[in-house]
């Protein structure tokens, strides 16, 4: 069984054929979705979606939401996190984190609630999903204030120095569409190197398109689609197993036992 650990499902990019995805990525053999939120508006649909569709879900305030946030909404996800604390769906706190790439964003902010939602994954006793852009030194310190219960760093594009320390700290690492690139050299010699036991798959869908679904800025502005989905995610692992010498099928299976490690939940869901 192939698992999406990190797919925005609610998106509204899913609006127009919502069940025709799932459906696919059913067909493809992805046999599990980890449905992570953004803000507090989304909480109750990663939450509505998980159960129809057998999923599981995160809770969090995404670091390039934060400049919408409201303080009080803090407190909402800690009563929401409460209020869903038996719902064996619920599997972690995210997608929280730091990006220090777009530009423009309030990076104290940033801190902030990232901190705060560190705390909230400690007294929940919950991991982390993690957003890591050009951040890695920033959250990893953080964490060696607040630990927490492991979880995965998604999209990985650090170091391995920085790989090392996510690890260290109970981390997976999360790869996707990215490593599909021939450009990608320093991503695919991490996915390559990394212990197996470090590794885990997603597609971030509707973002981070694989390269045969990637279209530039000239062919997006002429109408080409470039949505990433779950059923993408057997052929980005089956790039991930030519990497590592594995077959697909063993890809699938190391890289969603990791999975079931880093969101513990989710064994009993899969
Ligand atoms: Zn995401």
């Amino acid at each position: 069984m192939w698992i999406d650990s990190h797919c925005h499902l609610d998106a509204p990019e899913f609006d127009a054929d919502r069940q025709d995805v799932v459906r696919r990525a059913v067909a493809a053999g992805v046999g599990h979705l980890v449905l992570p939120a953004v803000a507090v508006a989304h909480f109750d649909a990663v939450r509505k979606l998980a159960h129809q569709h057998g999923a599981s879900y995160a809770l969090g305030i995404h670091p390039l939401y934060v400049t919408h946030a409201a303080d009080a909404d803090l407190s909402l996800l800690a009563e929401a996190l409460t209020r869903h604390r038996e719902d064996s769906r619920l599997v972690a706190v995210g997608e929280i984190g730091l990006d220090h790439f777009v530009p423009g964003q309030d990076l104290a902010r940033q801190a902030y609630f990232y901190a705060a939602q560190l705390e909230l994954a400690r007294a929940a006793g919950l991991p982390v999903i993690l957003h890591v852009r050009r951040s890695a030194d920033a959250l990893l310190r953080e964490l060696r204030r607040k630990p927490v219960a492991g979880g995965i760093a998604h999209a990985f594009n650090g170091s391995a120095q920085q790989a090392a320390q996510f690890v260290g700290a109970g981390f997976k690492l999360g790869f996707g569409g990215a490593l599909t690139f021939d450009r990608a050299l320093q991503i695919r010699r991490l996915a390559a190197a990394l212990p197996e036991t470090a590794l885990v798959l997603e597609t971030d869908a509707p973002d981070i398109p694989p390269q045969w679904l990637y279209r530039d800025a000239a062919q997006r502005a002429a109408g080409e689609r470039s949505r990433n989905e779950p059923a993408e995610l057997p052929r980005i692992g089956s790039a991930l197993a030519a990497l590592r010498g594995w077959t697909p099928a063993q890809c699938a299976a190391i890289t969603a036992d990791n999975l079931r490690q880093a969101l513990p939940r989710v064994r009993a869901l899969t």
